[in-house]
C-alpha cells in the first residue's frame, strides 16, 4: 500500500513469541468504503479504548503473578538444602505469605475493575490504577520468585526466568506507569474522585478512602462498608484461595 511501511523486527529482551515492529503511515489514501466510524474521530475512538487496554495489561499482570507464585511454591517444596526443603525455612514461608497476600489484594481490585468494565462503568482513573499497581507488583513478584529459585532461576530452562523478562515491559507499554500516576493524580487534584465516592458503587470502594467513608467501628448507624459484601464479590475472588 502506498505510504505504508513496516519497520524491521525489533530485538526485544522478552516476549519472544510476539513480533514487534514499527509501522509507518505517511499520506496513505484509502477509499471511502474503508472508513470505520466517522472522519476525524480516530483519536477519540483510540482514547475510548485505553481503559480496556490498561485493564488487559492489569489482568495479564495478575495472571502472571499467580503463575510465578505457583511455580515458586512447587520449587521451594521440592528443593532441599541442609537436609530439608527450603519451604521449611520461616523466612521463605513469610516471603510466600507476603507475595500471596499482595497478589490476592491485586486480584480483588482488578476483578472489581473487570466487573465494572463488563457493566460499561469502568473509569479511566481506576483502569490506570489497575495497570500501574498490578504491573509494578508483577515485577516485584518476578524478582522475589526468581530469588527463591536461587541460581536455577537465572536459567531459561526454568519458566520463572522467562516470566521475569516478560514482566519487565508491563510497566512500560500501554502508557508508562509514570504516565498512569499522572492521570490518577490529575483526577485527585481536580477533586473528580469525590464524585464517584458519593454514589456508593463498587468502584468507589476501590478508590482512595476519604474521611466520611472511614468511620469508627463503633458507629452502628453505618450503612456504608468499604469492603464488598459476599454477594458483591466476583466469582474470580475464589481463585485467590490457597489450594494445597
Ligand atoms: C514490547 C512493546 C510493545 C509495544 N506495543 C505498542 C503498540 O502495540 N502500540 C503502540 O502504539 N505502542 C506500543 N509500544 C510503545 C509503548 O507504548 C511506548 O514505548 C511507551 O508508551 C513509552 O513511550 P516511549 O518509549 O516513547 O518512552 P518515553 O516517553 O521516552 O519515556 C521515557 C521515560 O520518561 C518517562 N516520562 C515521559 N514522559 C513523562 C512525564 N510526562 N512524566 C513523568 N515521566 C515521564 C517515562 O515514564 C519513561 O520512564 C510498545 C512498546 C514495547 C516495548
Amino acid at each position: 500500500m502506498k505510504g505504508f511501511q513496516k519497520g524491521r523486527k525489533l530485538e526485544k529482551i522478552g516476549l519472544k513469541a510476539q513480533d514487534t515492529a514499527e509501522l509507518f503511515f505517511e499520506d496513505v489514501r484509502l477509499p471511502a468504503s474503508a472508513l470505520l466510524g466517522e472522519p476525524n474521530k480516530g483519536f477519540y475512538y483510540l482514547m475510548n479504548e485505553l481503559p480496556q487496554e490498561r485493564l488487559v495489561i492489569a489482568g495479564m499482570a495478575v495472571a502472571s503473578c499467580e503463575f510465578m507464585f505457583e511455580e515458586t511454591r512447587s520449587y521451594v517444596l521440592q528443593r532441599k538444602a541442609f537436609g530439608k526443603t527450603i519451604a521449611h525455612l520461616q523466612t521463605v514461608q513469610h516471603k510466600l505469605a507476603e507475595l500471596k497476600t499482595e497478589i490476592c489484594v491485586a486480584r480483588a481490585f482488578v476483578d472489581n475493575c473487570l466487573q465494572l468494565h463488563t457493566e460499561k462503568r469502568l473509569d479511566a482513573t481506576s483502569a490506570s490504577m489497575a495497570k500501574y499497581w498490578a504491573s509494578d507488583l508483577q515485577n516485584r513478584v518476578a524478582t522475589q520468585c526468581l530469588q527463591l529459585h536461587g541460581g536455577w532461576g537465572y536459567m531459561w530452562e526454568y519458566p520463572i526466568a522467562k516470566a521475569f523478562v516478560d514482566s519487565r515491559v508491563q510497566p512500560i507499554y500501554g502508557g508508562t506507569n509514570e504516565i498512569m500516576k499522572e492521570l490518577i493524580a490529575r483526577n485527585i487534584v481536580s477533586q473528580k474522585l469525590l464524585e464517584p465516592l458519593s454514589s456508593l458503587n463498587l468502584r468507589s470502594r476501590c478508590l482512595v478512602p476519604l474521611p466520611p467513608f472511614v468511620p469508627s467501628l463503633s458507629d452502628k448507624k453505618l450503612e456504608y462498608s468499604p469492603y464488598p459484601t459476599r454477594s458483591e464479590q466476583t466469582p474470580h475472588l475464589s481463585a485467590c484461595l490457597f489450594h494445597p
